[in-house]
């Protein structure tokens, strides 16, 4: 932790090494753009192959004992085409959630020459990740897992195996709203298929036993309720982080402290790829990117007296957030 008092401000001029870029090699191979975003992460891949798994599972269970075996056709038709779409695309919501550069900023652009090149004005004051060596944009954060900056992260799911941040947030959401359908319409299939067994002999209800048969609508009830309750808490929250354009890091750091970023219609469209279509609704087309970061975006303008609000700040998160500051005041 590099704490500068207001009255060290003259120490630090013209000090770009202050940040010790010597120490900010970049990276031997960086990787072209293009190519494929995949976090090797043993907790997050086991979680993602886990989630296929169950999605599976019920497709399993919908099919060969509920919807196959029945003598309703229509019934059965017009279920097994809703449900295996909507599986399909929380499955294809879900790859894309997870191959999709969240939004990682260029790991150790932190040099002297990046440093200077970005000719520091009085006030001016550029952060640096000592995790990662990066110059942090306004709203990006260090994830400890992806060991990359990601600019507005959310947070880190590892559901999805990757950082829900400002390129991938659609496609999380989409999954999360897609789990939540499947859920439902699973639980309601469900319903009526035990309603419909109750009145009639169980063998000819499914091609298995009526204990395996018991066994295996009870276990897709509990995985169906349990991710239709997390699937839709979490929609809910991701709903109200985009409407109100504050992640859900900003919203832990902020606590009490009045809000930094005011909500619009304009963030809703940015994080869903335009105005209101069904493209919102497409995991396969993806939200407005983002303007390439310009000079600007890597500097933060501070006044004195923020200066000294920023020093509290860092030292209150000391151990959370090791951000080093440079000042430059001319
Ligand atoms: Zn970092
Ligand atoms: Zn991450």
């Amino acid at each position: 932790m590099m704490l500068i008092p207001t009255h060290h401000f003259r120490d630090i001029e013209r000090k770009p090494e202050y940040l010790q870029p010597e120490k900010c090699i970049p990276p031997p191979h960086t990787s072209p753009v293009g190519t494929m975003w995949f976090i090797r992460d043993g907790c997050g891949i086991a979680c993602a192959i886990v989630t296929w798994f169950l999605v599976l599972y019920a497709e399993f269970v919908v099919l060969f004992v509920m919807l196959i075996p029945s003598r309703d056709y229509v019934y059965s038709i017009i279920n097994g085409i809703v449900f295996n779409l909507l599986a399909f695309l929380a499955l294809a919501s879900h790859c894309r959630a997870m191959l999709t550069d969240p939004g990682a900023v260029p790991k150790g652009n932190a040099t002297k020459e990046f440093i200077e090149s970005l000719q520091l004005k009085p006030g001016q004051v550029v952060y640096k990740c000592p995790k990662c060596c990066s110059i942090k944009p306004d709203r990006a954060h260090h994830c400890s897992v992806c060991k990359r900056c990601i600019r507005k992260m959310d947070h880190h799911c590892p559901w999805v195996n990757n950082c829900v941040g400002e390129n991938n947030q659609k496609y999380f959401v989409l999954f999360t709203m897609y789990i939540a359908l499947i859920s439902l319409h699973a639980l309601i299939m469900v319903g009526f298929h035990f309603l419909h067994c109750f009145e009639e002999d169980w063998t000819k209800c499914s091609s298995f036993s009526p204990p395996t048969t018991v066994i295996l609508l009870i276990l897709l009830c509990f995985e169906g309720l349990l991710f239709l309750i997390f699937t839709s808490v979490m929609f809910g929250t991701q709903v109200h982080s985009i409407c109100t354009d504050e992640t859900g890091i900003e919203r832990l750091k902020r606590k009490n402290q009045p809000r930094e970023h005011t909500g619009s219609w304009e963030s809703v469209k940015e994080t869903f790829g335009g105005d209101f279509s069904p493209n919102w609704f497409n995991p396969f087309s993806g939200p407005c990117h983002p303007e390439p970061l310009r000079d600007g975006d890597w500097v933060r303008q501070v006044t004195l007296s923020d200066t000294d609000n920023m020093e509290t700040m860092t030292e209150s998160e000391e151990g959370k957030d090791k951000d080093s500051v440079e000042v430059i005041d001319e």
